[in-house]
């Protein structure tokens, strides 16, 4: 049973406990309505964030039970917290769905198939990083021994489904070597030392993304921090809270919480708009321990994205690279909505020498990665691309920059199947190549 929809406070618990406490304050406007990307698909209330509170606070206050229809509409939320900064009341939008799947999650409402992925791939094998760098190998395997261009070739997936064919081209090609890999668990500044820092080489971005990691550091260690990369860090935790398995996202943030706290770090540096959104969340995530409370509360208000961090630095950049390029940028759905953040990465791209900065129409727009989206929901999630490459079109960049791995794959995805001759860069690599003389 969901918990009634007063209470004034906010807590995260493990799987025992459902949490509820959040403040309900919508006063039904509607003014929401127009930046959810779900209502703009379907055009039908339920499908929006007014619609889907008063599902929620159906359920909560029992007069709805947990049907498939509400699991689906559940599912059908990108989770992009648009509907929260369109918000004039400050609903913590958010917070009611996360809540909402992890009810679904515990009390076992999902289909068999999407809790068992659930449970052995966020909940098990991304538990341990050791267990991501197998599954990484295995993935290296899958591509560097021709079994991917076989499935493409021959289509054998699509006797299975056609998504199923399609989602595999959306895996992103694992790097070489783990970022966590490539340093020690201190790195030295190149130069004088200014700040030491703590860096999350994160699941994804350390064995899809390495070469985004080595540009951060890279960028760090040449504005005068010194890296330290915890060797007991693992996954931040967000794609298990969002997805409804909180028990599991709070055990990781617990080990983070003491891996970093070992050092004395001025600020923790994040390239991965989602993990910087959930580790500034952590303070929230242990309200409720009191041996934890402090250390994480501390920890969150270290938490900076890499663009914030070299903003806050005044970084300037030295070199010519991008000389008459036109660039645009994607605001990452947590980075834009969940941590306010569009002005610092905006300012840093457009002060790259010679470049010329194009804004993107409906740049905040969900991209329809928004996490594990684009496997779940396939279909949807292409709709939502469409929309995306259609306004990447009108302004004919050269390149975009984004923030967040999950954006850099689904975009480079619709950019090789759309045939668009469009370089696509995170932006601390975008910002690395511009400083270079
Ligand atoms: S989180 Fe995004 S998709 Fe979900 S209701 Fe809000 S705007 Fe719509
Ligand atoms: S969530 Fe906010 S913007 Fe949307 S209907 Fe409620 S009060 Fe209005």
């Amino acid at each position: 049973m969901i918990a009634n929809t007063n209470p004034t406070t906010s807590s995260f618990h493990g799987a025992d406990v459902p949490d509820y406490g959040f403040i309900v304050n919508c006063m039904h406007c509607g003014l929401c309505l127009p930046h959810c990307p779900t209502y703009a698909l379907t055009n039908q209330e339920k499908s929006s964030p007014r619609g889907r509170i008063r599902l929620i606070k159906s359920v909560a206050d029992g007069d709805l039970p947990i049907t498939q229809g509400f699991v689906d509409e559940m599912n059908f939320c990108l989770d992009c917290q648009a509907c929260e900064t369109a918000c004039p009341a400050g609903v913590k939008y958010g917070s009611l769905v996360e809540s909402a799947r992890a009810q679904i999650f515990q009390q076992g409402h999902e289909s068999t198939f999407s809790t068992l992925t659930k449970k052995f791939i966020l909940g098990w094998v991304f538990s341990q990083p050791t267990r991501i760098r197998i599954l990484a190998r295995l993935l290296k395997f899958y591509d560097d021994f021709g079994i991917k261009w076989f499935l493409k070739k021959t289509g054998i997936l699509r006797l299975f489904s056609d998504s199923l064919h399609e989602i595999q081209e959306l895996a992103p090609t694992i790097s070489d070597r783990p970022s966590s890999q490539r340093y020690p668990e201190i790195v030295q500044p190149y130069g004088e030392k200014r700040f030491t820092v703590g860096f999350l080489a994160g699941c994804i971005m350390d064995v899809a993304y390495a070469d985004v990691n080595t540009d951060t550091i890279e960028l760090l260690r040449a504005h005068g921090c010194e890296v330290v990369m915890p060797h007991t860090q693992v996954c931040c935790g967000s794609l298990q809270a969002h997805n409804g398995d909180r028990e599991t996202a709070r055990e990781l943030a617990r080990k983070n919480v003491e891996a970093f706290s070992k050092f004395n770090i001025d600020a923790i540096v994040m390239n991965s708009a989602g993990c910087g959104a959930f580790m500034k969340d952590y303070g929230h995530v242990f309200q409720d321990d009191p041996l934890l409370t402090a250390p994480a509360v501390d920890l969150s208000s270290k938490v900076r994205d890499v663009t914030e961090f070299l903003h806050e630095i005044r970084f300037k950049t030295a070199g010519e690279y991008f000389r008459d390029k036109r660039v645009t940028y994607h605001d990452a759905c947590h980075l834009v909505h969940t941590q306010k953040i569009s002005r610092q990465p905006r300012e840093l791209i457009k002060a790259a020498r010679g470049v010329e900065f194009v804004e993107l129409p409906e740049s905040t727009w969900c991209c329809g990665s928004a996490g594990i989206y684009n496997i779940t929901r396939y279909d949807d999630s292409m709709r939502l691309l469409a929309r995306k490459l259609e306004h990447v079109r009108s302004i004919r960049p050269d390149i975009i920059v984004t923030g967040n791995p999950g954006c850099l794959a689904q975009i480079q995805y619709g950019l090789l199947k759309e045939g668009m001759n469009i370089e696509l860069m995170h932006t601390a690599t975008f910002l690395r190549r511009a400083s270079e003389a």
